[in-house]
């Protein structure tokens, strides 16, 4: 990469700012969580409510001085070419509609060097996207160089790629000139998240904020400022609703029999109003368990504003 477009990924002045969505498609196993722990760490943070504009699944959010780029999964996409096809790839469309950029990863120590390429499901919907998509072959720590070099050769008859990168996402190799070089394809717009990076469900982050908003509607005065959400549990479960458990922190008894109110009424109206717009914010159903506990001066206390993402 040229010394200029270092600059412009690097540079602070607001006006050069590039934020937006990736979307990673590939097989399973070829590398895709690897690459976003590379990219993005374990740092789990916050994000803002109101920024949130994708109905689809962030993976991860990479910040870096200048940019901000929002990982989105691509569900479905992939599957045995024989299981509705146009079904999974619609789908498939609506999941990349947003992105601004598209990375295609495959595995170099399995690539697809055949003819049967003419037939992937991920190559049909390639074709028909109208953005830049990059070719990131990964684990080139396990092949020799030769054969990095002939699928570089095969892919990119087959497929006009915006860039090509052979990478270890294990070994980070190739990742930062990886994630530059995505990061200067991205609209310039201001960051979407605050900087604090963004790894594995944000959307905790939201289900916590719908659940103080309804406190917010629901009581008054000190109750909702003496108020905190915690996210216990956020399981996917297949093939049954989402399970989310959350524990409502209150600075004191009194407080506590207010929010649970008669016969736990009061408790419930807010459970059942969260619950409404968490699932029209995730588009699934969910089960939403709500607990009331007191714990006394919690927003003195540091420990517990780092972990509830105060700071
Ligand atoms: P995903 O299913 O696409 O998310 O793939 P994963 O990230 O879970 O990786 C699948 C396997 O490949 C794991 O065992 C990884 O450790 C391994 N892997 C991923 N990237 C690399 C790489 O660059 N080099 C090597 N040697 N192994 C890798
Ligand atoms: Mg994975």
């Amino acid at each position: 990469m040229s010394e200029d477009m270092e600059q412009t990924a690097t540079t602070a002045n607001p006006e050069d700012f590039r934020a937006g969505y990736v979307a990673i498609i590939g097989d399973p196993n070829v590398g895709k969580s690897t690459l976003l722990n590379t990219l993005i760490g374990q740092k789990i943070s916050i994000v803002s409510r109101k920024a949130q504009t994708t109905r689809h699944k962030i993976l991860g959010i990479r910040s870096a001085p200048g940019s901000q780029i929002i990982f989105l999964d691509t569900p479905g996409l992939l599957q045995p070419a024989y299981l509705l096809q146009q079904a999974m790839m619609n789908f498939a469309y609506a999941a990349m509609d947003e992105a601004d950029v598209v990375v295609f990863m495959i595995d170099a120590t399995d690539p697809k060097l055949g003819p049967e390429i003419e037939h992937d499901t991920a190559f049909g919907v390639l074709r028909r996207l109208q953005k830049p998509v990059f070719l990131v072959i990964n684990k080139t720590d396990l092949v020799p160089k030769e054969t990095v070099a002939s699928i570089i050769g095969f892919y990119s008859v087959h497929y006009a790629f915006t860039e090509i990168f052979p990478i270890s996402a294990l070994r980070a190799e190739g990742t930062e000139d990886l994630a530059r070089t995505l990061a200067l394809q991205l609209p310039v717009h201001p960051p979407f998240y605050p900087p604090d990076v963004v790894s594995e469900h944000p959307e905790r982050f939201f289900v916590g904020e719908f659940i103080r908003e309804k406190i917010f509607e629901t009581f008054r005065e000190e109750i909702p400022y003496s108020t905190t959400v915690d996210i216990l549990e956020f399981k996917e479960q297949s093939g049954r609703k989402d399970l989310i458990r959350a524990e409502i922190y209150v600075e004191r008894e009194s407080q506590k029999g207010i929010l649970i109110g008669k016969k736990g009424s009061a408790l419930r109206e807010v459970g059942e109003a969260a619950r409404r717009d968490i699932e029209t914010f995730l588009g699934r159903k969910i089960f939403l368990e709500l607990h009331v506990k007191v714990r006394e001066r919690w927003r003195a206390s540091d420990a517990w504003l780092k972990r509830l993402g105060y700071h």
